[in-house]
């Protein structure tokens, strides 16, 4: 059902575009497979967060074979810092479909696309109208805000409903010959001019003489979109647990140590990753010190981390084992590896270089070295 006739902003966006759009690596060479990494990477960061990531995923992972066959520590040290990390690894399982089925290459069928994991109508209308030139709507978050402005919409945003109508109306209106352009300005407009948060660039906009919000004089309550529940805030104290494996550089200053990392669960919050060594609450160096007896303790700077439904608040604590102190005591196994036996230790280079860490320990990395 048509709601809105957009078809009168086309011209100008595409005009716009033509001029305006940011000279992008997946742009220059929109292959498939190209485009999919990259929307895939860019549906929680930005692009120039993106740009090295995606230069260095594809150096490791040249093509979908090489993407389904790889070491799943090498897929999430390609992501490490983007978080998220079950997008790298449903891209793996789409990667080993598409091989079974498609011969090594992404199908140009929009719902195809949209059976394979990770994929949704947004990711399946970008690969389908960018790298195939197929009229199929991609409606990001982006492409929400631009046309439900443009037509002053009090529609609520996050309803699956409306996200489909506007997905009907784009594709009415998506040019024969360049509809990932016209998907592309959309959603180009929506990251540099109609922004999300504070004021948008109107007067820089192609589309301000068509945009009823503009004229309205309410762009800034748009779109609709409910609250989000507040995120629940958890107290967290994090180890570097670092063990001299050489007895006689019982210095912290030694590199000859190695770091424990503790393996989480395969299900929830940062599921299967490695992390540092934590347990709820901030415990208090002389509650450290009693948990770890005759081990020395360093307090290390506070940290906070946000993700999308839990705040960490952290404190920190840098631990140095001798070569023949173990993790022995009951209290000790019970906080470092929650009943299951998951720690291990890596030589710092290990961590570095071949495993990745969430975020979430970012301002504990450096202790690690
Ligand atoms: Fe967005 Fe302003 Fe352009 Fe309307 S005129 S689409 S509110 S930038």
């Amino acid at each position: 059902m048509m709601t809105y006739d957009y078809s009168e902003l086309v011209p100008y966006l595409l005009h716009w575009y033509d001029r305006n759009a940011r000279i992008l690596p997946w742009r220059e060479n929109p292959k498939p497979y190209y485009v999919w990494v990259s929307e895939i990477m860019l549906q929680q960061t930005r692009v120039e967060a993106v740009k090295g990531y995606f230069d260095r995923f594809l150096t490791a992972l040249p093509d979908i074979r090489a993407l389904a066959l790889a070491d799943e520590e090498l897929l999430l040290k390609l992501w490490e810092g983007l978080g998220y990390y079950n997008r790298v690894r449903n891209m793996q399982k789409a990667a080993k479909i598409v091989v079974e089925q498609y011969g090594g290459e992404l199908p140009a069928d929009y719902e195809a696309l949209k059976k394979l994991p990770g994929i949704g109508s947004y990711t399946a209308g970008a690969i389908a109208s960018i790298a195939f030139g197929l009229l199929e709507p991609s409606v990001d978050g982006n492409v929400l805000r631009v046309l439900k402005r443009v037509a002053a919409s009090y529609d609520d945003i996050t309803k699956d409903k409306v996200k489909k109508e506007l997905e009907e109306d784009v594709r009415a209106v998506l040019p024969k010959d360049r509809p990932g352009d016209l998907n592309q300005s959309l959603m180009e407009l929506g990251a540099t001019v109609c922004l999300p948060n504070g004021k948008p660039l109107c007067e820089q906009c192609p589309v301000m003489h068509l945009c009823q919000a503009f004229r309205a004089g309410c762009e800034m309550e748009l779109p609709v979109k409910p609250k989000k529940k507040e995120r629940r805030i958890e107290e967290r104290t994090v180890f570097v647990i670092h063990r001299v494996e050489d007895a006689a550089a019982m210095d912290m200053e030694i590199a000859a140590t190695k770091v424990a990392l503790h393996r989480r669960a395969g299900e929830g919050l940062l599921a299967g990753l490695w992390e540092l060594p934590n347990t709820p609450g901030h415990l208090t160096v002389e509650e450290v010190q009693t948990l770890f007896p005759g081990v020395a303790v360093e307090p290390l700077p506070d940290a906070k981390h946000i993700f999308s439904h839990i705040e960490w608040r952290m404190k920190g604590y840098k631990l140095l084992l001798s070569d023949n102190q173990m993790l022995a005591t009951e209290q000790e196994e019970k906080v470092l590896d929650n009943g299951e036996k998951k720690v291990e230790f890596f030589a710092p280079e290990q961590i570095k270089e071949q495993l990745s860490l969430p975020s979430a320990f970012e301002r504990y990395k450096k202790y690690i070295a």
